[in-house]
């Protein structure tokens, strides 16, 4: 065979579905509907103008620039981008925000889109000796990277209201020494919890072995764990830039963990590839960060569509969980998931369903703008009419 035994073992990643034969409305893939502000596509489009020669050197193989406007924007916010405040330039996070401490750029570490940094985080944190603990229903990409390193793992089950059982995921690493990841809030579900829940969880987990949180949701109504950092060494928050950043195509991830544990992740990197961001991106991530303004009014505003599509759901028999997201995890009777889910793509709007035992049931729905949650209003109320 030409294979290595690794790779016939190797389960990947399906994401949502990206066709090209229709103009669907996409609302599976948790994309913001909204584009990159203005003054990022400036910053392209003057990159591109003026210092297209740079693309013939390489690239700060560190991202410099980069983390420090990361660090000053999470400084700015409070990390919830649609709780901040802002006046004109000045923006300054929400009471509830507040970080104690100033985020420096040596507590930021930059790569590929998330799914890269999270991939390396494995590699750094989890170990093939010891098992690590996920919530049976999370971002499915987690058992993927646990596959390719050959990281044993365990999946707790969700409580009723499906939400994290969070004793049963501490006893877990206790018991088998060792670390946890979750998404907060979480995905599929939507659900958060809150940073005390955090904390009490960190408080009583092993000091000693690596405790991850995925903020990929975060800035629509999330309570982010940064301020966490002052007290827990083992934390590590991983954040992306793909969904309040507008910026998906710009494969754009990071980590905020303290200096110590960002050094060792950036060893991995530089153990696979040097230069994980181009030139561009640089550029256009750090504008971004600078025009925290425009991120906030399009958080708010997913934010905004989200309660009202929630309410549609409700009033129209859903069974809809309570999201802190950009997407709604619903199911309605009379209906499988797989049903609704073809039947909104014949009427020309992208929904996802996931096969997965459990949760077959269920429909995941991307907030998009004002105008798409209409359409998709008007499909459902036409698909609900024939059942
Ligand atoms: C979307 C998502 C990611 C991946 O983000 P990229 O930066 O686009 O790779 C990571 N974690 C969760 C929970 C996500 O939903």
């Amino acid at each position: 065979m030409l294979t290595s035994n690794r790779m016939n073992k190797l389960h990947p990643y399906v994401p949502g579905e990206q066709p090209k034969d229709r103009d669907y409305i996409k609302l599976n893939a948790n994309e913001n509907p909204y584009p990159p502000s203005k003054k990022v596509k400036k910053a392209a489009v003057s990159f591109i103008k003026k210092n297209i020669e740079k693309l013939g050197l390489y690239p700060d193989p560190d991202s410099h620039e980069l983390h420090a406007a990361i660090a000053d924007m999470l400084n700015k916010t409070g990390g919830v981008l649609c709780r901040a405040k802002t006046t004109g330039n000045i923006t300054v996070p929400s009471e509830q925000d507040k970080i104690p401490f100033t985020v420096t750029p040596d507590m930021i570490y930059t790569g590929n889109g998330s799914d890269e940094v999270l991939s390396f985080v494995f590699y750094a944190f989890f170990d093939s000796g010891t098992k690590f603990v996920m919530p049976q229903y999370t971002y499915s990409f987690y058992p993927v990277y646990a596959g390719f390193y050959d990281i044993p793992m365990d999946t707790i089950a969700l409580n009723e209201d499906w939400s994290l059982n969070t004793k049963e995921m501490l006893d877990h690493a206790k018991a088998n020494n060792g670390g946890i990841i979750f998404a907060n809030p979480n995905a599929p579900t939507g659900l958060g919890l809150t940073r005390e829940q955090v904390r009490q969880m960190l408080l009583n987990a092993n000091p000693d072995r690596i405790f991850i949180v995925d903020e990929a949701y975060v800035d629509f109504g999330g309570e982010s764990c940064i301020p966490l950092l002052a007290e827990f060494k083992n934390l590590v928050i991983v954040r992306t830039f793909s969904k309040s950043l507008c910026g998906a195509g710009q494969r754009l991830g990071y980590i905020v963990a303290n200096p110590e544990l960002v050094n060792i992740v950036t060893t991995v990197k530089n153990s696979v590839n040097h230069f994980p961001l181009d030139a561009v991106a640089q550029v256009t991530g750090k504008t971004a960060c600078m025009d925290i303004p425009y991120y906030v009014e399009t958080s708010r505003k997913v934010a905004y569509e989200r309660d009202k599509f929630y309410n549609f759901l409700s009033e129209n028999g859903f069974y809809v969980i309570k999201s802190q997201t950009n997407f709604l995890f619903a199911r309605k009777d009379g209906i499988s998931g797989e049903d609704l889910y073809k039947k909104t793509k014949e009427q020309g709007i992208l929904i996802r369903h996931f096969n997965t035992p459990g949760i077959e049931d269920f429909v995941r729905i991307s907030i998009g703008t004002s105008e798409q949650m209409e359409k998709l209003k008007n499909a459902f109320k036409t698909i609900l009419k024939e059942i």
